[in-house]
């Protein structure tokens, strides 16, 4: 790593999830001459940019849609940027190197790496097979697409560590080029996505298939059985297989919430915080990973328990009188919203709803947490547009008869509403479907003060 001393190299696209900052930092910390080139203004970009304050020799050539390359040694791209894009076409004709933060970080990973890819599902799985690995006392490390890259880590990963890691079929496609694969390779689900960065389906499957590519012969792969796609899927190592067939007779049978591990006969039943089927297929892949890995099943089973979700997306807060509370403030669309209440179909839900007014069609959102929860608060601007839209007379097809609130005037009235609605076994959910700026400065934040007010309830009863 020591010949990007003096070099002149473009970090296209800088980004603002941190993907980009931690390049450019690595690229100068190593004394490479930057310049970086984005499209997008000082200001959209002006977080990344406040976190390379320090960096004073990088030249930036920001907002200018027609960009030249300038002279340059290499090329580190960002993931988002199309192949086709201009300035990549320039490079390859002049032969200039290309590369991205996740080939620069492999190239000098000492590290184990469990690899995570799929349609949907992915950061979900990798979170939780990171989680599973930590809670069994191994050194591990998360990172890749989840949005955080693990360059300035280099130095502290050990070859026994266990590096788990994303995977985007944009940065497997980058790993292509250096005829990588993970040891451990997991691939969630497959269908057709992002066909808009690739040029068909066929090119998205040949980027996803990398992950399999270069595998060796003492490499595993696991893959979910139920996805048709998959079955025809192939490495040079073995194949561990999860699934809810019997019939198939996966390595993994998910039967409701029991796990059957076919080559021990044992079966777990974790209490999983995080809820839905598809949490459970998840939850499937990162058994198989972490067995893989040389977990063993007492273990798995404490650590699935301990995984409470990504932040802010059905995260699990935690109980109190026999509630659970989740925090779902990253659903700012409708969409998400219901995808929350599917998720819950087993169990009342005591819904906060409600938020900013975006201008989108809020009436199926509503009309599903009247037909689906037991109780919804309403909340913010779109609280009483949702309000209205409810007038006329409830149908037969409610499940509980929902109680639905007058909008509150503030997000700690909603939720001392909400909890005075539910009883034992319920569930109490934040998932707005709307943004949150009428109240709030991001979701991050109404995330955090519904987990502030959750501990306060919490406590409050700990004093009595
Ligand atoms: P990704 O990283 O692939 O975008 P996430 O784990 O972040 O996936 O989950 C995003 C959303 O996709 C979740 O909120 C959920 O609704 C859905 N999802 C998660 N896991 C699966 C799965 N195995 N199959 C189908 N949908 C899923």
């Amino acid at each position: 790593n020591n010949d990007l001393a003096g070099k002149d190299v473009t970090v296209l696209g800088l980004g603002k999830f941190g993907g980009g900052v931690a390049t450019v930092r690595f690229l100068t910390e190593r004394g490479a001459r930057v310049t970086v080139i984005d499209a997008k203004s000082a200001e959209a970009l002006q977080e990344s940019l406040r976190q390379l304050e320090n960096c004073s020799d990088v030249i930036f050539q920001l907002g200018d849609q027609s960009a030249e390359l300038p002279t340059t040694q290499l090329l580190v791209a960002n993931p988002a940027i199309p192949p086709d894009h201009g300035l990549l076409r320039n490079a390859a004709l002049q032969q200039i190197p290309i590369t991205s933060e996740i080939e620069l970080f492999w190239q000098l990973n000492p590290g184990r790496v469990i690899g995570v890819t799929g349609s949907n599902g992915k950061s979900t799985t990798t979170a939780m097979i990171h989680s599973i690995l930590k809670a069994a006392g191994h050194r591990c490390w998360l990172g890749g697409n989840i949005g955080i890259s693990l360059l300035p880590e280099l130095d502290q990963i050990q070859s026994e560590d266990w590096v788990v890691l994303e995977l985007s079929s944009f940065q497997l496609e980058a790993l292509n080029r250096i005829q990588a694969s993970p040891q451990i390779a997991v691939v969630t689900n497959f269908s057709p996505n992002h066909l808009d960065w690739h040029q068909n389906l066929e090119h998205y499957r040949q980027s996803k298939q990398t992950i399999l590519r270069w595998q060796t012969e003492s490499d595993v792969a696991v893959l979910n059985q139920d996805d048709p796609e998959l079955q025809t899927w192939r490495t040079a190592g073995s194949i561990l297989t999860f699934g809810t067939h019997s019939d198939l007779s996966p390595d993994l049978l998910v039967d409701q919430n029991r796990f059957l591990l076919k080559d021990q006969s044992e079966i777990l039943t974790p209490e999983l915080h995080v809820p839905g089927a598809h949490n459970r297929c998840n939850a499937a892949a990162a058994i198989l990973a972490c067995r893989a890995a040389g977990i063993a099943v007492p273990e798995l089973k404490l650590g699935l328990e301990s995984f409470r979700g990504l932040p802010h997306r059905l995260e699990f807060v935690g109980e109190y009188q026999q509630r659970k509370f989740y925090n779902d403030s990253l659903a700012t669309t409708p969409e998400s919203a219901i995808c929350a209440l599917d998720a819950f179909q087993e169990t009342p839900v005591i819904l906060l709803a409600g938020g900013s007014d975006k201008q989108v069609d809020l009436s199926e959102f509503a009309h599903r947490f009247r037909s689906q929860t037991k109780a919804t608060a309403l909340m913010g601007q779109t609280g009483k547009l949702m309000f209205d839209s409810l007038s006329e007379p409830q149908g037969s097809d409610q499940k509980y008869g929902a109680v639905i609130s007058q909008p509150h005037t503030s997000f700690e009235n909603a939720f001392r509403w909400a909890f005075q609605q539910s009883s034992p076994g319920d569930v109490i959910l934040l998932s707005p479907g709307c943004a949150s700026y009428d109240w709030f400065s991001s979701f991050v934040a109404r995330g955090e003060r519904f987990r502030t007010l959750f501990q306060q309830l919490s406590e409050k009863d700990g004093a009595d």
